[in-house]
């Protein structure tokens, strides 16, 4: 990116997210949040055009692209839904995971399935007693032979019981970071199951559940990379998933506020268009620069990781938990000037809300953003 335009190919590629989230997401996404539809034939429309495997390389039918442009797609996305467009988010981070920390074989097997979306793949390491303390997890994968067996549980695991493969961070040695290890287990593996779809605030549009090992067996040769490295791989895939949340938030933001200057421009109080009350025209007017601030420190950001940066996990940290909270204040101000309207669903705008709501928390606390970010400043 140069300073402070993109070039004409990112401009094509957010283009053409924007129209496929217009034409193919937007139409639908109140139906889908309220029947909690899963829209896996759209997602698969959406690979079709390159967004399955966005930074996959590009020999097994990844797209090659750069985090940037993964960032200009999610936020194009989320213009249509939040929600679809965070899945999609998980599943090309766990395919990354793939890519990038597994074997020639591995990727074989897995990246063509996942780049079209025939295969569906989650990400899978909160457990209902570690969540911001991840390196604390008790999953436990014991070698028998040519397997691992698997006992233990995950937790608000999204697209539990839909997806084809579980990348799972389980504890192979001991306590601690080092112990840990990323496993993929496929849908079918003996003694695995998944709990009921969690009834939830927002993000509807996608199933989320917990994952349950008993005396789960998964072959040996399922492990990405060697053994105890599985947290490092889990915190590198969280490094891009947070680029690309801050990036939904963007979407989903900027749709409120897009639906909120045309409901502004229509609709009447004392005698006067709501668009003509300098009050609120202050609001949008802060609304605005708030988005474009927290668009271009998260655009920065995903320059900064594409660069391969020194501080890019700080950066990456710092733009997700600002981008999600302007993103939900943002979001939560166009509710407001819609008045009534805003609560009703019918507008839209209150599934923004509770979608948004929700990546102030996951892939990371934005307290947990502040608490790296401060590591950086501080030191351990
Ligand atoms: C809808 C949804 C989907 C999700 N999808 C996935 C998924 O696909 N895969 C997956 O692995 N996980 C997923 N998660 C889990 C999510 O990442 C965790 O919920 C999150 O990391 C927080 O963990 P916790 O819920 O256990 O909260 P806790 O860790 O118990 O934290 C509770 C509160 O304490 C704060 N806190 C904790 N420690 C500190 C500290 N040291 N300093 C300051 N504050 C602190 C937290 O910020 C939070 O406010 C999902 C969650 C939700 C809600």
């Amino acid at each position: 990116m140069t300073l402070f335009t993109l070039p004409e190919d990112q401009i094509a590629i957010r283009d053409m997210a924007r129209d496929f989230a217009a034409e193919k997401i937007a139409p639908h996404a109140v139906e889908w949040d309220e029947a909690k539809h899963f829209p896996v034939d759209v997602m698969r429309e959406a690979a079709a055009l390159g967004m399955g495997g966005i930074y996959i390389r590009d020999d097994l039918g990844g797209s090659g692209l750069a985090r940037l442009d993964a960032a200009l797609i999610f936020e194009a996305l989320a213009t249509g839904c939040p929600a679809v467009s965070a899945f999609i988010s998980i599943h090309n981070m766990s395919a990354w995971m793939i890519d990038k920390f597994g074997s020639q074989e591995q990727r074989e097997r897995w990246l063509p399935g996942l780049c079209t979306m025939e295969l569906l793949a989650s990400y899978a390491l909160t457990e209902p007693g570690s969540g911001s303390d991840a390196a604390a997890l008790r999953a436990t994968a014991r070698r028998d032979g040519d397997d691992y067996v698997l006992d233990g549980s995950k937790q608000f695991i999204s697209g539990a019981g839909s997806s084809d493969l579980y990348v799972v961070m389980a504890r192979t040695g001991e306590e601690g970071p080092r112990g840990i290890s990323t496993l993929v287990v496929p849908r079918d593996a003996p003694g695995l199951s998944f709990g009921p779809n969690e009834r939830k605030m927002g993000w509807n549009a996608q199933p989320t559940r917990q994952v349950i090992f008993d005396n789960c067996r998964v072959p040996v040769a399922n492990r990405l990379g060697d053994e105890g490295i599985g947290f490092r791989i889990a915190m590198a895939g969280l490094d891009g998933g947070r680029l690309n949340i801050g990036a939904c938030s963007l979407g989903g933001a900027q749709a409120a506020l897009d639906r909120t200057l045309g409901y502004m421009s229509e609709r009447k109080a004392f005698g006067k268009r709501l668009d003509a009350f300098q009050a609120l025209q202050f609001r949008l007017a802060d609304m605005a620069t708030e988005l474009e601030a927290a668009r271009v420190f998260l655009y920065s950001a995903a320059a900064a990781y594409d660069r391969g940066d020194a501080d890019t996990t700080q950066r990456c940290a710092m733009a997700k938990r600002f981008a999600t909270d302007v993103g939900f204040k943002v979001a939560n101000d166009a509710l407001q000037l819609h008045g009534g309207y805003g609560y009703l669903a019918e507008y839209g705008i209150e599934k923004i809300v509770r979608d948004l709501r929700v990546h102030q928390i996951l892939e990371g606390t934005n307290e947990i953003m502040r608490l790296i970010v401060a590591r950086g400043l501080v030191g351990r």
